[in-house]
């Protein structure tokens, strides 16, 4: 509901709600419908989660495709693609690109929204250690652990299943028209219709214990095989086994995340989406977090009162109200990945009675995981932009039109 908020602003919503699977409406509305699946006789719908508007999945092509049909016209600014960060250098009014190509560029602001894997996080952090080598290691040495993003110890398995061939096989599959969390010990499957219902996005979770205490040992990204996928999930009830069968050619992530990062700016350049805040996908709510960024960080620097000269200003408002959030989801997207998998569970929940399938212990749990959904709708982002905008009024002290000096606690 927070990012379709900022589409609603933005004047997008009905343009995205023709592509998704059932057009958004402002009430509560079935989301996701968990079940308990790691067990070779039929599981049981556990809970239907209830949510406004409803879960509203689009293909992520379809979002960039309405994403750029309303870009405004490219005379209105330049572009430039296929250019790739290397690193940069901020001086006392700029800051100096350098591009694999080996050309340059000179900024006024660099707005880093390069990823995970950020180039423009890893030149930051990088400078931070450096300059802070000189009065404290220890710091230098934490400092240094945010130039990467590490491994969370869990693997995605992806794909998308036409829906018409998992009905084919399956009549009446319910993943072919209903959200689901099919859940399990160290593993959970999450799968959505989208593109108007055509596709079903299966994406397979497997947990390997403490590995979030390791570093990611091969690639982060790589095409497997089905076998390697549908063996993860051997004891699974049929209903899990019939949909990961109609997978054809599975890739498997290593999912990533970048855990307290302790600033989101540094002078001229900022961070934004996964550079700041690469987040575990349990809440879904990474690519939504990128665009609360965008739309807190576009409307301060089109402030009239942003200039070149306190540029840095507004941006430590956009970190001072955008990283507590953002942080914050990274941790809650954490904690509901492992209820997922039965793991770290709160007291009053019983894992031997999960495995054996109490349906109390199961209905307490789909409870506390609701809980951790319900940031995504409790407010809205204009809060954190109403907060930025007056602390950025009022470190500018726009009554008396002087600039004053940069608030202490910031
Ligand atoms: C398996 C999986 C499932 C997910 N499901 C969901 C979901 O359901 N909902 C959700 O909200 N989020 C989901 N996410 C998370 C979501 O994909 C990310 O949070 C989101 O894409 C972050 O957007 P971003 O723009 O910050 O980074 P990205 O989407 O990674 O974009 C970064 C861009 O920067 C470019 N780039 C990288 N390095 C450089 C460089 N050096 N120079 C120039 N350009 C560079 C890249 O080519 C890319 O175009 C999922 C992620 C995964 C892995």
């Amino acid at each position: 509901m927070r990012t379709w908020f900022i589409m609603q602003s933005l004047g997008l919503d009905t343009s995205l709600g023709e592509m998704a699977v059932q057009p958004p409406v402002n009430e509560p509305k079935p989301g996701f419908v968990f079940r308990k699946s790691d067990q070779a006789e039929s599981g049981h719908n556990f809970h239907q989660m209830i949510t406004p508007y409803g879960s509203i999945t689009l293909h992520r092509a379809d979002m960039l495709k309405v994403l750029t049909d309303n870009l405004p016209p490219f005379q209105a600014f330049q572009a430039h693609f296929s250019k790739r960060l290397v690193s940069y250098e901020q001086g006392s009014d700029s800051v100096m690109l350098q591009f694999s190509d080996g050309t340059s560029a000179e900024a006024d602001v660099l707005v880093g929204a390069d990823g995970v894997k950020s180039a423009t996080r890893a030149t930051m952090y990088r400078g931070l250690a450096k300059s802070a080598e000189e009065y404290d290691r220890n710091k230098a040495g934490n400092l240094r652990k945010f130039v990467q993003a590490s491994w969370t110890g869990t693997y995605a398995y992806r794909a998308l299943i036409e829906t018409e061939s998992l009905l084919r096989d399956n009549p009446g599959h319910q993943a072919a028209t209903t959200p689901m969390i099919y859940f399990g010990e160290n593993k959970h499957v999450v799968s959505y219709p989208i593109s108007r219902g055509r596709v079903v996005n299966l994406v397979a979770f497997v947990t390997i214990p403490v590995g979030d205490e390791r570093d990611l040992d091969g690639p982060a990204v790589t095409d497997v095989s089905k076998q390697e996928m549908t063996e993860q999930y051997k004891g699974w009830e049929p209903e899990v086994q019939t949909l990961l069968n109609c997978v054809d050619k599975p890739s498997r992530w290593a999912i990533s995340h970048m855990r307290g990062l302790p600033s989101y700016v540094d002078g001229r350049v900022a961070l934004l989406g996964d550079s700041a805040h690469a987040m575990a996908t349990h809440l879904g709510a990474g690519a939504g977090q990128a665009i609360e960024d965008g739309f807190v960080l576009g409307q301060l620097l089109s402030q009239r009162l942003v200039t070149r000269a306190n540029v840095s200003l507004a941006l430590r408002m956009y970190d001072a109200v955008r990283r507590p959030f953002g942080n914050g989801m990274v941790e809650r997207s954490r904690k509901t990945g492992f209820l997922y998998e039965f793991n770290e569970l709160p007291e009053f929940i019983d894992k031997h009675k999960l495995r054996d399938s109490s349906k109390v212990e199961l209905e307490k749990l789909a409870k506390d995981i609701c809980k951790k959904w319900e940031v995504q709708w409790s407010a809205l982002p204009d809060v954190e932009w109403k907060l930025a905008e007056k602390m950025l009024r009022d470190a500018l002290d726009v009554s008396s039109g002087h600039d004053k000096p940069i608030m202490a606690n910031l």
